[in-house]
């Protein structure tokens, strides 16, 4: 059984949350992407094993016997957890049972190593630093990780001729893609059900800023003004009013990270899910890939489209993840760097590719692209597939995965 962990504040307190949408409650379980070959079963487990300490990890037995988990055995490990302002979940499998234990104690402590550095609305993280430091010329020390993360940026950054742009965090706080206290949903969770109300974040009471408000800070928007320097480890802005929002690509670095620990403990199969960031590692114990099924948009119990995957991440960006209504429009957290507006043209993207940071940036560009350049896009890169769902529910995907994608629910290929 997957045990819920539960960080203490994490039922009722929202603030700050800075990673997307809190998600994955009993009626959203994994949104943004359902791994259909898991019986993840965190709705039905989570009530009655109430909270426990986190990173608490059970075991199975894998394969058909019922045989109890001993030290000679294949043997699975899962657990649940809180991290990066999102829900992780992880399940491997290993030699032993004690092997599969420590992997995934090993692969949550990496999630948490890792949002410990890029979460800017903890005061102690790199990024909050290099923000506080914007324009002043002090140079940041900072981690291989960001500067990988930063580097990866900034390819997608140029590839996508602007799309991507991780200095979009002045304009995500005005638009107040930010949860607070007053916008957080009101189904608040209980203890008994601590993952009630832990959906798609349907923000209350916004409305759009005024294009003045927008014009003003879309000036601050500007990749060009993160210097790094890569060999030192230092990174800075160059202007007052910067902030970097890693957002768009650090649960996709994260959990390809988290999977690479994960492996370095002797794992062969696993499923990492990171607030609909996946990692799918090896294939499924029977020797199949694991089989992932894209979110229906506007459904999240459903799906419109499976594809099969192996060693490969999965990230999906998609507007219905974190967002508001106003006057019948609908406007999401991905913001066009260009118009600082939301992006529209795309109900959701998936990206999946073995780079794990590479597909959460690019499934955020992509996005904010829409179906004709995304598209362009991401056939331009080795090694990189991806599927978009448009307005109409019509699918589209890369030329890779061709053949390859089932549609499901009310999935059809678009024209
Ligand atoms: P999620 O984090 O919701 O899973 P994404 O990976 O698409 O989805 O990232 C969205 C986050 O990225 C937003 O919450 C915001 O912090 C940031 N963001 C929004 N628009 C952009 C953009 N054009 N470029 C880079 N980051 C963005
Ligand atoms: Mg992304």
């Amino acid at each position: 059984m997957v045990i819920a962990t539960v960080r203490p504040g994490f039922v009722t307190s929202s603030a700050g949350i800075s990673f997307g949408p809190r998600r994955g409650g009993p009626g959203a379980a994994l949104t943004g992407l359902l791994l259909l070959a898991v019986a993840l079963g965190v709705a039905g487990c989570q009530g009655r094993e109430g909270q426990h300490a986190a990173g608490a990890v059970t075991t199975n037995q894998a394969g058909p016997s019922a045989v109890p988990a001993d030290q000679t055995q294949a043997a699975e490990a899962q657990a649940v957890s809180f991290t990066m302002g999102t829900y992780a979940q992880i399940r491997a499998t290993a030699a032993t049972r004690t092997q599969a234990e420590k992997a995934v104690q090993a692969a949550l402590a990496e999630l948490d190593r890792l949002a410990a550095q890029v979460d800017r609305f903890r005061d102690d993280t790199q990024v909050a630093e290099i923000n506080r430091h914007a324009g002043d010329g002090t140079w940041i020390r900072v981690s291989p990780d960001l500067v990988s993360m930063l580097l990866t940026a900034r390819r997608v950054h140029e590839a996508s001729h602007g799309a991507f742009d991780p200095t979009i965090a002045p304009l995500v706080d005005l638009w107040g893609f930010v949860e607070t206290e007053e916008t957080a949903p009101t189904e608040a969770s209980t203890p008994e059900s601590p993952l009630e109300g832990m959906g798609p974040t349907h923000l209350r009471g916004h409305r759009p800023p005024s294009q003045d408000a927008i014009a003003k800070l879309l000036s601050l928007v500007s990749f060009s003004d993160v210097e790094i320097d890569e060999a030192g480890r230092k990174v800075r802005l160059r202007r007052p009013g910067q902030a970097l929002d890693l957002g768009g690509i650090a649960k996709g670095y994260a959990v390809a990270k988290a999977a690479e620990v994960l492996r370095r403990h002797g794992v062969t199969s696993a499923l990492l899910d990171l607030g609909g960031n996946i990692y799918a590692l090896g294939k499924k114990n029977s020797g199949e890939p694991w089989r992932a099924g894209v979110q229906d948009p506007r459904d999240p119990s459903s799906v419109i489209a499976i594809v099969p995957v192996a060693d490969e991440a999965l990230a999906t960006s998609g507007d219905y993840e974190r967002y508001f209504e106003y006057d019948g429009t609908r406007y999401s957290h991905l913001l066009d760097p260009h118009t600082g507006w939301p992006a529209g043209q795309v109900l959701s993207v998936t990206v999946i590719t073995p780079d794990g940071g590479l597909g959460d940036a690019l499934s955020t560009a992509a996005f904010v692209l829409g179906p004709v350049k995304g598209l362009e896009l991401l056939e331009s890169l080795p090694g990189v597939e991806g599927i978009f769902v448009l307005p109409d529910f019509s699918v589209k995907v890369t030329s890779g995965l061709k053949g390859k994608v089932e549609l499901a629910g009310r999935g059809r290929w678009a024209p």
